[in-house]
């Protein structure tokens, strides 16, 4: 059994994660998350808040997770959201096609579906599925949306939404004029995202259906300084920076690569170098960087196994700047994106105004207003009506458009309807004013960074997950952070008696109304109910024994140093609370 094979068994068995549909059979993409895991994932949410909605002072919005055509094809997703794929005509398997090829062959990733087609049949590549050679079909491109009608009949087409983005970006005005028209302000959303993954055979890591949370943030594009860099500056990040890749076989990304956790190229540094030394393009995108790494450790992400990947030139969007994926390391799938965190430039609003047809610029005022020469021009209209007629008014528009430097020669050229006017110079009279300019307008710049929330919690569950030799036997443990453990408190009386169930019962009362997540147990051996909270990564665990009833003090129990200690029950929730924060108190 590999680690993935244990992790996902210790899952299923234990409530986090369940194949849906298993009943009928199941269905690849799809994961239920049980009582354990939609507890866990919704406290890793809740951290992401904790950073971005409150830290940071991004309020959440909710939009529809189905989307109206024209917002996917202003974002490009209509015509470019597609993977290669390519079906065996022998077992009617479909691949990703890119995928088929990779690792066998070394490719860029800008190849063409022929090209991808041409490269399967040169190395006569077999089917994964029934062993088949030269049994691949045409290589196709497959968009990765998934399609439905809105109301009834065939009339609108909706999609599914492939990310969060969209519905932030096409609020923007509304969003420009609550955040009291000043930029930089940041948006964000946590919801399901849906893509048609061709297929998905790893598991959790790639979804038909997943959770991402998104910031987008908008910022002045002639300011990428971060008003709050200097707080970050030190912060060390590991990062693996495109010109570092090139060389380095290991390469990465998108969990198709294998490695190991010391990346030939992996340098570490703080925010402050990189930007300095002109590693990651500016503070804003720098700021981020630090606080995706300060998010994905205090989710239980270990930082040795958490790296920022630098996209390639050929990799990144063509409209991006800079862009960094945070990618973990595990056992199976090797390094794996699980945050892509990019400047997209002005690209997204710019489309949707282009589309929508409305103007998604924004003025940003000077801090002191400026003074500006301009031309306007006076043309004499008792010669311009009589020569131009019906056509004298567009003349005039033209005219009225004209730069000073147009006017230089004998004759003025314009175009009108399409056709050349010549007009003599001596005609067009203008004058030079002076005028108080207030700002200048400009299409706000996006830094984007997305989150992808189960393969976070995979990730956790993976780097916390360690097993022991204790008393001869295997102990499987999750050290899951206090913050994210889905029961935060075992209460555990020594024996299954009443004189011991009742004050137990009273503890988990009170434990519950502190606010503290708790389950109770009373089956099996208290070093057996241990175990099986070690399992499921609970910190503490508290034992109502004889002693409780003459003293009333229980012991806690440190999942981690399995050390005990002995309180008050009067003290008992305070103390948890406190050890939750700052970690076991040793005796
Ligand atoms: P992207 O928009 O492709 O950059 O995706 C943003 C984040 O969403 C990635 O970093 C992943 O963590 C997550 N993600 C993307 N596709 C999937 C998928 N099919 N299943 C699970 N998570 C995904």
């Amino acid at each position: 059994m590999d680690t993935y094979e244990k992790i996902i068994g210790l899952a299923k068995r234990r409530g986090f994660l369940w194949n849906s549909f298993e009943l009928y059979g199941g269905t690849a993409g799809f994961y239920d998350y049980g009582p354990l895991g939609a507890t866990m994932k919704r406290r890793i949410e809740d951290i992401w808040r904790d950073i971005y909605v409150i830290g940071e002072g991004f309020y959440e919005i909710e939009t529809p997770t189905i989307g109206i055509e024209p917002v996917f094809v202003a974002s490009g997703h209509v015509h470019g959201f597609s993977d290669p794929m390519t079906v065996c005509s022998n077992c009617d398997s479909a691949f990703r096609a890119d995928h088929l090829i990779k690792g066998i062959v070394e490719v860029p990733d800008t190849l063409s579906a022929p090209e991808i087609k041409q490269l399967i049949d040169e190395h006569g590549i077999k089917c994964p599925q029934c062993g088949g050679v030269g049994t691949f079909g045409e290589v196709f491109d497959f968009n990765l949306m998934f399609k439905t009608t809105i109301g009834p009949g065939t009339q609108r087409m909706g999609y599914l939404r492939p990310e969060t983005a969209q519905g932030m970006f096409i609020n923007f005005d509304r969003l420009f004029r609550f955040y009291r028209e000043k930029l930089p302000f940041g948006v964000t959303q946590i919801g399901k995202a849906y893509r048609n993954e061709i297929s998905p055979r790893q598991g959790v890591i790639r979804l038909r259906e997943f959770t991402q949370a998104e910031a987008e943030i908008f910022i002045n594009p002639r300011d990428k300084n971060h008003p709050k860099f200097s707080m970050v500056r030190n912060a060390v990040l590991r990062c693996y920076p495109a010109s570092h890749q090139q060389n380095d076989s290991e390469g990465g990304g998108d969990s198709d690569a294998a490695g190991d956790d010391r990346a030939a190229g992996v340098i570490e540094l703080t925010a402050g170098e990189a930007v300095d030394r002109a590693i990651v393009a500016h503070e804003f995108l720098a700021y981020h960087l630090v606080l995706t790494n300060h998010f994905l450790v205090r989710a239980g992400v270990d930082p040795a196994r958490l790296r920022f990947r630098q996209h390639q030139p050929d990799e990144m969007a063509h409209y991006a700047v800079d862009c960094w994926d945070a990618e973990v390391l595990t056992d199976r799938f090797g390094w794996v994106e699980v945050v892509g965190i990019a400047d997209r430039t002005d690209y997204d609003l710019s489309s949707h105004a282009n589309h929508s047809q409305h103007d998604l610029s924004v003025v940003l005022e000077y801090d002191t207003p400026k003074q500006v020469e301009r031309i306007v021009i006076k043309p004499d209209m008792s010669m311009i009506g009589p020569l131009y007629k019906d056509k004298a008014g567009k003349v005039l528009a033209a005219l009225k458009n004209l730069k000073e430097e147009d006017l230089n020669g004998d004759e003025i050229s314009i175009k009108v309807d399409g056709e050349e006017i010549r007009i003599a110079r001596d005609v067009v009279g203008y004058e030079t004013v002076i005028e108080e300019v207030r700002g200048e307008d400009v299409i706000p710049h996006v830094i984007e960074p997305s989150f992808g929330i189960d393969r976070i919690i995979y990730a956790v569950l993976e780097h916390s997950f360690a097993e022991e030799i204790v008393d001869k036997e295997t102990r499987s443990v999750l050290r899951l952070p206090a913050e994210v453990a889905p029961v935060q408190v075992a209460v555990l009386p020594l024996l299954t008696r009443e004189e011991l169930i009742d004050p137990s019962i009273k503890i988990v009362d009170m434990l519950r109304r502190s606010g503290i997540l708790v389950s109770y147990d009373d089956a099996g051996t208290i070093g057996r109910r241990y175990r099986r909270n070690d399992e499921i990564g609970t910190p503490f665990s508290v034992t109502i024994d004889y002693d409780t009833l003459d003293d009333d003090t229980v012991t806690i129990r440190d999942r981690d140093s399995m050390l005990q200690i002995r309180v008050q029950v009067r003290e008992l929730a305070e103390k948890v609370h406190a050890m939750m924060r700052s970690g076991f108190d040793s005796p």
